[in-house]
């Protein structure tokens, strides 16, 4: 622009304001020359004429404001995004599953459920964690069955999910809960999809290189560590053997399970137990939890016509919770401020972040799972039901990965001692127990309500039995 006065092109320089002139000193003093060398003749603004006799002096001042004003600028939108960072929310593109929320206004904006595909991502997560599916299976899946794509913002995405970016999605800490931003983790505000537990074995069924760990050729539905010994604490593994019968030739194939007797210095006297032995202990143990088809059906009516009943007061409940998260938020914003007025240390300032940021996850956390819970709640309590009505035949007719799933669903502690298997089931599964016992179902009933079910129930089995 400059160029214009320099070859005597124009004499006069019109602006809005001084400052939409130069935005740097350099350019600024290249003005101030060319208007005391009579270069510029006239500086029009809306404020006011400068001329070649006015004191530079002032002129000076008024680029070297313009000149800090734009350098905040820049220092206001990096502190910005490390507010928006500091309140759990991810500056960028939500992933696939999640929506950024275009409806609030700039550096406002949350990243939010995508209603569309939240529960389909969801359902890739709880295939991938069967353990019976590869990534480019489930990508297959997502591609061909589920339609998945990726959401659109205006000419960007719309397109079907690719491979790479289903690697992504099980890689990503996005998923459950946090985020990543120039190689730190964060926890985010957004809720999470899967929970931490599951999240990890992801990552384990992926393995190093993202493809799941390669099956051993001998794979036994119970053992890795799922049941220990009670006598010396060691996990019990399993063994194949084959017997020709001399007589007419015929092969018998036995399988047993036994304690791998690794301790050191401890001689652990434990017999093997025959397969079919420990599978008919399993059985016995999923006929103290069966409940009767009819009982199902009445219990789940009850709870159906209960949970109707129970949301005012949710409502209620949702509302006080839907307030602390608020304040929450405000108070981590608070401290950002703190923190960037320098009234807070570094130290204290990471302290009180991750406790406020803890705390935010849990009550967002509890929000998501209150926000429609009585229904989502119900969708449990009816798989759990379900579960229990048919848990013998599933297991019966189910392969190892659904016998070893629903084993490890029943109970958490299992242990092997004197051929005799003890599953510890959890809170669920115990009052069911107590329940079949006494035949006695309205105090199952009404301790469902409080009950922690079980984290997540297994997929069913005939998912399980198509996988590749
Ligand atoms: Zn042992």
């Amino acid at each position: 622009m400059l160029g214009f006065f320099h070859r005597g092109e124009c004499d006069t320089l019109i602006a809005f304001k001084l400052d939409r002139i130069a935005r740097n000193m350099l350019e600024g003093g290249q003005v101030i020359q060319l208007l005391q060398e009579g270069k510029i003749r006239r500086i029009i603004t809306t404020e006011r004429t400068y001329l070649p006799a006015d004191n530079v002096l002032m002129i000076a001042v008024e680029f070297g404001m313009a000149n800090q004003y734009s350098r905040d600028l820049s220092v206001h939108v990096r502190n910005a995004i490390k507010t928006k960072v500091a309140s759990g929310q991810y500056p960028g593109l939500a992933p696939i599953g999640y929506l950024n929320d275009l409806s609030r206004e700039e550096g406002r904006r949350t990243i939010i459920a995508d209603p569309e595909r939240f529960e389909q991502v969801r359902t890739l997560w709880h295939l991938m964690l069967t353990g019976s599916y590869a990534v480019p299976a489930l990508w297959r899946k997502a591609s061909d069955e589920m339609r998945l794509t990726t959401p659109q913002y205006g000419k960007i995405g719309g397109r079907i999910l690719s491979k790479n970016t289903l690697y992504n999605v099980f890689h990503s800490h996005f998923y459950r809960g946090w985020f990543e931003l120039n190689g730190e983790l964060h926890p985010g505000s957004h809720p999470p999809m899967v929970t931490e537990d599951q999240f990890w074995r992801v990552q384990e069924l992926l393995g190093r290189d993202g493809l799941p760990r390669p099956q051993r050729k001998h794979d036994f539905a119970f053992t890795g560590g799922l049941i220990r010994c009670g006598e010396c604490g060691c996990s019990i593994t399993a063994e194949r053997h084959t017997k020709t019968n001399k007589h007419d030739g015929r092969v018998h194939k036995w399988t047993y399970y036994r304690c791998t007797k690794k301790k050191p210095g401890v001689t652990c006297s434990q017999p093997f137990v025959e397969v079919r032995e420990l599978e008919r202990q399993v059985d016995g143990f999923l006929a103290s939890i069966t409940i009767p088809g009819d009982i199902v059906e009445w219990a789940l009516d009850s709870l159906r016509t209960e949970n109707v009943r129970d949301r005012a007061v949710q409502r209620e409940t949702l509302e006080a919770m839907r307030r602390d998260l608020e304040q929450n938020e405000t108070a981590r914003r608070r401290l950002m401020d703190l923190r960037l007025r320098d009234l807070v240390d570094d130290e204290e300032f990471r302290q009180r972040r991750s406790e406020l940021a803890s705390d935010g996850e849990r009550l967002g956390r509890d929000l998501a799972n209150g926000d429609d819970s009585s229904n989502l709640w119900l969708n449990r309590v009816e798989g759990a039901f379900c579960f229990c009505k048919e848990a013998r035949t599933t297991f019966a007719d189910g392969d190892r990965a659904v016998k070893r799933q629903m084993l490890e669903f029943v109970g958490s502690n299992l242990i092997l001692e004197d051929k005799k298997l003890t599953i510890y089931p959890g809170e669920f599964f115990a009052g069911v127990q107590k329940a079949v016992e006494n035949q006695a179902w309205l105090p199952l009933l009404h301790d469902v309500r409080t009950t922690s079910l079980p984290e997540w129930l297994p997929v069913p089995p005939q998912v399980v039995t198509k996988a590749v």
